[in-house]
C-alpha cells in the first residue's frame, strides 16, 4: 500500500479521538480537566492538541516550561494556564503579564513574584505546591500554613490553587497514594481553619483521576490518558478511550543480498539464506532508538527490524511481507490491516515506558492532523 504522505516519516494525530477520549474522561471523573499538554502535549504537537481540548470544554492546561505558555499566549489561547514547576526568575513578570498561573513553593519565589507582579501592575495568579510525599518539587507539608499566609497577604498575589503531585497512583498498592492523600488532607484542613483555602484544590494525574476518586477535588490533571494511553499495566483506560497517535514512514529501498552478507554498521545482522532486506526511512535522529528488538508493520505484516538502527534509516527483513514495493507505507506505532504496534510495545523493548516513546518522537518528524 502506497504510502498517503510524501514524508520520509510523519506522525499522524486523530483529534477526534482527542475529543472523544476527552468526553469518556470528562464523564468518568465528573470534574473539570487540566489537560497536561507538556513537552509538546507529549509529542503530539501542542497547538492542534490545545485547540481540540478547547472544542471540548477544556479550559484549563499544564505545562513545564514557561517558554511553552508564552507561545500558546502568541498562538491566541486565552484559556488558563498553569506553569507546573521551575521557572527562571527572569520570566516571572513576563508570565503574570500574560496572565499565566505559577506555580510556588518556597518564601523565595513569592518574593520573586510580588516584585514580578508590581512591575508589570497585574495581579500574579499563583498555586501552591505541597510536596506530599513525591520528593520532587513542593513544599514541606509543615510550611504550607507559612506560606499560604504570606502568599494572601502580599499585594499583587491572588493564591488561586493549591495541589500536589502523586508518586504512585498507577501502581497496584494503594498505601502509598492514600498516605499522600492523608499528608494532603491535614494541609488543607489547616488552610481551611485559618480561611486561607484557595478555590482550586487538586492532586490527580491519569492514574489518580482514574483510580483514586478521592484525589479529585476541584480539578485533575491528567496526561497520558487523554493521548489514549495507559500510564502503567495496573491502570484500566475505560472503554473508548484510545491511541490517538500513529507513526508511519516508508519503505524506501529493498534489495536481495546473498547469504552471509552483513547488515548495517557494524554487521550486527549477517543473512544466513539468500535475503529480501527493506530500508525504512526512519531513523533514531527521529527518536527511534538504535536499540534492536522491534517490528514493523508493511502491507498488513510485522516485519523484524534487522541490525543497528542508523541516524536517518534502518532495515528491515521482507520475506513474509505480501509484494512489498518502494513507497509502501510502513507503520512503526499504529494499526494496519488487523494488526496494531504500540507505544507500550516499543516501550517495552527500549526498556522504558510509553510517555518517554511519544516524547521522544523528533522535532524534526511532521505532525500530521489528517480530519482537521
Ligand atoms: C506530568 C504531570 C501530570 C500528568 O501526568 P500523567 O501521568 O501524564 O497524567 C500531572 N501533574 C503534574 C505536576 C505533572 O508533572
Amino acid at each position: 500500500m502506497k504510502a498517503e504522505q510524501s514524508f520520509a516519516t510523519w506522525v499522524e494525530v486523530d483529534l477526534k479521538a482527542l475529543k472523544k477520549n476527552i468526553k469518556i474522561l470528562q464523564k468518568e471523573t465528573g470534574v473539570p480537566l487540566m489537560a497536561v499538554v507538556k513537552a509538546n502535549a507529549y509529542g503530539h504537537g501542542y497547538m492542534p492538541i490545545t485547540r481540540s481540548a478547547e472544542e471540548s470544554g477544556v479550559d484549563w492546561f499544564g505545562v513545564a516550561r514557561s517558554r511553552m505558555a508564552l507561545k500558546m499566549r502568541e498562538e491566541g489561547i486565552k484559556s488558563n494556564i498553569l506553569v507546573l514547576g521551575y521557572i527562571a526568575p527572569e520570566r516571572i513578570e513576563q508570565m503574570i503579564c500574560l496572565d499565566v498561573s505559577l506555580t510556588v513553593w518556597t518564601k523565595e519565589h513569592i518574593d520573586l513574584v510580588e516584585k514580578a507582579a508590581a512591575n508589570c501592575k497585574r495581579t500574579a495568579r499563583v498555586h501552591l505546591l505541597i510536596d506530599s510525599g513525591m520528593g520532587r518539587l513542593g513544599c514541606h507539608p509543615e510550611e504550607t500554613l507559612f506560606l499560604a499566609r504570606l502568599a494572601v497577604k502580599t499585594v499583587g498575589i491572588e493564591l488561586e490553587g493549591l495541589f500536589s503531585h502523586l508518586a504512585k497512583a498507577d501502581e497496584a498498592d494503594q498505601e502509598p497514594t492514600r498516605k499522600q492523600e492523608k499528608v494532603f488532607q491535614k494541609v488543607i484542613k489547616a488552610l481551611a481553619d485559618d480561611d486561607l483555602l484557595p478555590g482550586i484544590i487538586h492532586m490527580a494525574n491519569s492514574a489518580g483521576s482514574l483510580v483514586h476518586p478521592e484525589t479529585r477535588y476541584q480539578l485533575v490533571r491528567p496526561g497520558i490518558i487523554i493521548y489514549g494511553l495507559s500510564p502503567s499495566a495496573e491502570v484500566h483506560l475505560p472503554v473508548g478511550v484510545e491511541p490517538i497517535l500513529s507513526w508511519k514512514s516508508v519503505l524506501a529501498s529493498m534489495k536481495e543480498l546473498p547469504p552471509d552478507h552483513g547488515v548495517s554498521y557494524g554487521h550486527a545482522y549477517v543473512t544466513t539464506k539468500k535475503e529480501l532486506i527493506g530500508v525504512i526511512a526512519v531513523g533514531y535522529a527521529d527518536g527511534y532508538r538504535r536499540c534492536p528488538g522491534n517490528s514493523v508493520l508493511i502491507n498488513g505484516v510485522k516485519a523484524p527490524i534487522v541490525g543497528r538502527v542508523c541516524m536517518d534509516q534502518f532495515m528491515v527483513k521482507l520475506e513474509n511481507v505480501p509484494n512489498p514495493q518502494i513507497g509502501d507505507e510502513v507503520v512503526l506505532i499504529g494499526k494496519q490491516g488487523d494488526q496494531e504496534i504500540s507505544a507500550n510495545d516499543l516501550a517495552r523493548v527500549w526498556e522504558t515506558v510509553n510517555y518517554e516513546v511519544t516524547c521522544g518522537i523528533g522535532a524534526r518528524v511532521p505532525r500530521i492532523y489528517p480530519d482537521n
